[in-house]
Parts: structure tokens; C-alpha cells; sequence
């Protein structure tokens, strides 16, 4: 542990300096609040011993500058020296951020206890921050796994509630479109009958991650929508885009090639995509409810139009006419 004296008077200041040696602190002194400044700069001292009277700045100054550089969360405590036993001093001392004070000549066994109990609090104030350190770690996770499936890892149902709103909202704002796919995997019930639960876990999970890797602007949004379903957000996207990453979804899906005997469009896993696209009017907050409707009638006709493919609704568009 390492104290700084500031402190004009040498007799003083090398009795301090005696007595913190003497408690096993090593000590640095300035014989005036400019290089006491400096002094704090380059050593960084755990504690501060600082007298009120002296030639040029005088301890309060001295005080207000070194809070003043202190970086965020730091805090080095400041005991003040003082000659004189005046209230204002001491308010004042504290005011300008001060921890305590000593009276001169100061007597070894009062600077060894308010050393300590500095000492103390230094160290519960660590551990404090080091707590909080972890709190915030703690909820930034608890953030993100609130807004994750359990199964798959990409936006669960209430993000993606959450983000639709919330792009609908900004698409307005901009006046710019933003584009919806819901995604349904193809046969997955006989999937599942025919190669277990599991391995329906597992299909779900490849499905997840083909999807997110094949979306590449940072405010594009995959999410599972439920069971095996699931839907994806293009924010200022117009149709002829959305059916291009729809397209890519699609095969991306089907190259992965997981095998599925007992489908009736492929010998390997597919999706079928219902693409909905709107340009929202300022101040339409409900919008995007049609928007999901016209998609999910759009994947409805993929499915029965023969599933692994992209359909998309006209009908949306009509938000873009004006
Ligand atoms: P279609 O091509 O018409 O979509 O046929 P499908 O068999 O995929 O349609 P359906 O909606 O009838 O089947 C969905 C099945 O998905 C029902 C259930 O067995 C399965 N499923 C839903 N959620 C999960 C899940 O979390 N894990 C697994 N393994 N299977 C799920
Ligand atoms: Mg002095
Ligand atoms: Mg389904
Ligand atoms: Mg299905």
C-alpha cells in the first residue's frame, strides 16, 4: 500500500512519513499541491494525506483536482492535515471531497486507526464493485437467455414479438419496407413419428442454424416461432429482396441434405416459405398484424401448392401503392 503526503511543512511531514513507514506503508511526499498533483498522477497512491495550508494551492484545491482525475469508479481516500480545529475546515475538507481528517502534530495512534478504517472501507468498496461487476454480467446473460429458444439458440416467440414491433414502428418512421417470411418445415410430423423425438430436435436445431448463416444484415431476424415453425423479420426489405432471401433460406435448407425417407416432396429435409411485405404508413402501430396474416395465408398456399417453395402475398403491397 502506498500513501502520498502533501505537505509544506518538512518537520510535519516527516513525522507522518515516519510513522506510515513504521505501519508498513511506503510513502511519497510533495512539499506543495502542484507536484502533489503530479505526484498522484504517476504513482497512483492508495491513500492521500493532504495538509490545508500551503503556499500556491492549498489543500481544498488540491482535494477538488485529484477527484477530478480520478477515473470512473476509482477512489482514493483523502485524510486532510490541519492545524486548526475549525468546523468550516473540516466541512469544507469534506465538501470538496475529503474522507476524514487529522489533527497536527498528528498523534501515531489516531493515524493509525483512521489508516486502517480507510483501509476498510477501500476494501469494502472494492469488493462492492467487483459485485457489481458481476451483477451486470449476470443480467446481461439472463437478458439474452430470456430472449433465446431453449432449443435452437436463435430469437425465441417474445423477441421476435418484441422486434417486429419495434421494426414496424422504425419502417414507418423511415418509410421504407420491411418484409416477413414464416417458414414451416415440410412433413416434420412423419419426421419425427419415423426417426424419434430427438432426432426432430436435432433437425430443428440444423434448420435454426442454416437460417441464421444464410442472413447477413445485421438487422436481419430469425426466430422460431413455435414448434417447428419459424419466421424471419427483413427490415427495409421490399418483395423483390425478400423472395431472394427466402429463395436462399429454401435452399439453404435443402442443402444440407438431412435425409427424410417419408417426405412427399424431397428425399431430404425442406421448408416451405410464406412471404408478406408492406410499407407502413406514418403512425400505423398495428400494421404488421396483417402483415403476419397475409404471410401465414402465403405459406398456407406453399404448402398446397406443393411445399419446399417460397410463395409470396400480393396483397401487402397495396401498402407500398402510396
Ligand atoms: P407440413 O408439411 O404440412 O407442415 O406437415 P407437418 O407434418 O410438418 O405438419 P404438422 O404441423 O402437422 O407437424 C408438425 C409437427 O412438428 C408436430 C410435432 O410432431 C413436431 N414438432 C413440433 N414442435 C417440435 C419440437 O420442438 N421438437 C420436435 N422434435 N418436434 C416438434
Ligand atoms: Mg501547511
Ligand atoms: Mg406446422
Ligand atoms: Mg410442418
Amino acid at each position: 500500500m502506498k500513501a502520498l503526503i502533501i505537505e509544506d511543512t518538512l518537520t510535519s511531514a516527516t513525522l507522518v512519513c515516519h510513522q506510515l513507514g513504521k505501519m508498513g506503508l511506503e510513502t511519497v511526499h510533495a512539499r506543495d499541491g502542484e507536484s502533489g498533483i503530479e505526484l498522484f498522477k504517476s504513482e497512483r497512491p492508495d491513500l492521500i494525506l493532504l495538509d490545508i495550508i500551503m503556499p500556491g494551492l492549498d489543500g481544498f484545491e488540491v482535494a477538488r483536482r485529484i477527484r477530478q482525475l480520478e477515473r470512473d469508479g476509482e477512489w482514493t481516500p483523502i485524510i486532510f492535515l490541519t492545524a486548526r480545529t475549525g468546523d468550516e475546515d473540516l466541512e469544507r475538507g469534506i465538501e470538496v471531497g475529503g474522507d476524514d481528517y487529522l489533527i497536527k502534530p498528528v498523534s501515531e495512534i489516531v493515524l493509525k486507526a483512521k489508516v486502517r478504517a480507510m483501509q476498510r472501507i477501500a476494501q469494502m468498496r472494492y469488493s462492492l464493485l467487483v459485485l457489481t461487476r458481476k451483477l451486470d454480467e449476470a443480467n446481461r446473460e439472463l437478458m439474452r437467455l430470456s430472449s433465446a429458444d431453449g432449443l435452437t439458440g436463435i430469437a425465441n416467440r417474445r423477441r421476435f414479438d418484441e422486434t417486429l414491433l419495434k421494426e414496424w414502428r422504425r419502417c414507418a418512421r423511415e418509410a421504407r419496407p420491411l418484409a416477413l417470411l414464416l417458414i414451416d418445415v415440410d412433413f416434420f410430423k412423419p419426421f419425427n413419428d419415423n426417426y424419434g423425438h430427438q432426432a426432430g430436435d436435432e433437425c430443428l436445431k440444423a434448420v435454426a442454424r442454416a437460417l441464421s448463416q444464410t442472413l447477413h444484415r445485421p438487422s436481419d431476424l430469425a426466430a422460431r416461432y413455435g414448434g417447428e415453425e419459424f419466421a424471419v423479420i427483413l427490415p427495409g426489405t421490399d418483395e423483390a429482396g425478400a423472395l431472394a432471401v427466402a429463395e436462399a433460406l429454401r435452399a439453404a435448407v435443402q442443402q444440407m441434405g438431412i435425409t427424410h425417407r417419408y417426405s412427399e416432396v424431397a428425399p431430404v429435409v425442406t421448408i416451405s416459405v410464406g412471404l408478406a411485405c408492406a410499407t407502413p404508413r406514418p403512425g400505423d402501430e398495428t400494421g404488421f398484424i396483417g402483415l403476419l396474416k397475409d404471410a401465414d395465408a402465403a405459406l398456407y398456399r406453399a404448402k398446397s401448392e406443393g411445399r419446399n417453395r417460397v410463395v409470396s402475398a400480393c396483397a401487402p403491397c397495396v401498402g407500398q401503392m402510396d
